[in-house]
């Protein structure tokens, strides 16, 4: 079966309009709440004719007013009757929700801030329907709403945007209107269903992370947390399995992934647990020629650093079973010179002194837990 029928991500495309004018409007149906007989523009989505006051969608969309001042060639009726309206490629669902928003009256605008009668889906339409046409006021007033929404419920939004689809959209169109925070809250809730083994939540995030360069991390993050939610990398107890199904046992859910997906999850998966057991040590910090005790003194505090806080990790129930928890590990550390962070110097016999170069040995781990970060996607996804 092809995991990625029935399933598109709504692509936010360039603006299209016809060059052709329509001959006949016979088969086409006239939108029930906007075809206003007093109208003075027709467009024509999908089937459906929606007739509308022209300077509503001039005032605030230079998309509609170049359109409008264009000369129309031979079309010179173009846009003027059901016979011959302007043709636009969107859905009629997202050209409603323009015209609602266009149209909208107070309390209808009211209730976008109740949770019991805000319309996710609606504003969603809205955000990428107003992005594609340049209505930015628009734009950001649903995207606001949405922001406020999540803020107050973040694990409510990708519910409420009832199919995956909108949820990848509505990500999309946050990260292009450079909206961190509302990503941020997208991409928590996605993964932490990820991890939660939600059915779909991994096929949609790749299928958005895919058709959107800008979401490379989360396209980093989302094989990762998928791999976590598999246990592959633990090496805690997951539960028995019955004698008889040892011999043939084997993970399901590779064999519904692309050839590439497959690939990239097993890349990373090989390089992440390449990486883990050359991090049970200290890495080799960078030489300091000024430092005349760096070789002895700065390396050996580093070294004891290092293999204190793996313990103390585990101790407290960290598995550490991925570079990536031994990254965060550190990471929580680096605040702290490496004489503060060990709290048991009984059990290892020697008191980390502050080496002289506490400071550039903590710059240098950050860096080090940075450029791991950013690389994460990297790993996985190599073509
Ligand atoms: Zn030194």
């Amino acid at each position: 079966m092809d995991q990625d029928s029935g399933n598109d991500i709504q692509r936010e495309s360039k603006p299209m309009i016809s060059e052709d004018s329509i001959q006949s409007s016979s088969v086409y149906l006239r939108d029930e709440a906007y075809y206003f007989e007093d109208g003075n523009i027709v467009f024509l989505v999908q089937d459906r004719l929606f007739r509308v006051h022209r300077s509503l969608f001039e005032r605030s969309s230079t998309f509609f007013r170049t359109l409008f001042s264009l000369p129309q060639g031979d079309a010179t009726h173009e846009g003027k009757s059901d016979e011959a309206p302007i043709a636009c490629q969107d859905t009629v669902e997202d050209f409603q929700a323009l015209c609602w928003a266009i149209y909208a009256s107070p309390p209808e605008v009211y209730a976008q801030k109740n949770v019991d009668t805000i319309d996710i889906p609606k504003l969603i339409s809205v955000v990428g329907i107003s992005h594609k046409y340049e209505l930015s006021t628009l734009r950001d007033w649903a995207l606001d709403i949405i922001d406020d929404f999540s803020t107050t419920y973040p694990e409510k939004l990708i519910l409420r945007c009832r199919k995956w689809d909108r949820v990848g959209r509505i990500l999309t169109l946050a990260k292009m209107s450079k909206r961190e925070d509302l990503v941020q809250r997208i991409q928590d809730d996605w993964l932490r269903r990820i991890t939660a083994n939600e059915s779909n939540a991994f096929m949609n995030a790749l299928r958005t992370a895919e058709t959107c360069e800008e979401l490379r991390m989360f396209h980093g993050r989302v094989y990762y947390t998928y791999l976590k939610a598999t246990n592959i990398m633990s090496a805690k107890n997951t539960g028995a399995i019955s004698i008889g199904d040892v011999g043939a046992y084997k993970d399901e859910a590779m064999a519904k992934l692309t050839d590439q997906r497959r690939s990239r999850l097993c890349q990373g998966y090989w390089s992440l647990m390449l990486l883990r057991p050359r991090l049970m040590q200290a890495p080799t910090l960078e030489d300091v020629p000024a430092c005349s005790v760096h070789s002895s003194e700065c390396t050996s505090a580093w070294q004891t650093w290092w293999r204190i806080i793996l313990t103390e990790a585990q101790r407290s129930g960290r598995n550490l079973d991925d570079p990536v928890e031994i990254m965060e590990e550190v990471q929580k550390r680096l605040p702290n010179s490496l004489a503060k962070s060990p709290g048991h110097t009984s059990l290892y016999g020697s008191y980390i002194h502050a080496p002289p170069c506490d400071a550039v040995i903590r710059a240098q781990a950050q860096q080090m837990v940075d450029s791991f970060f950013d690389s994460l996607p990297d790993r996985f996804i190599v073509s």
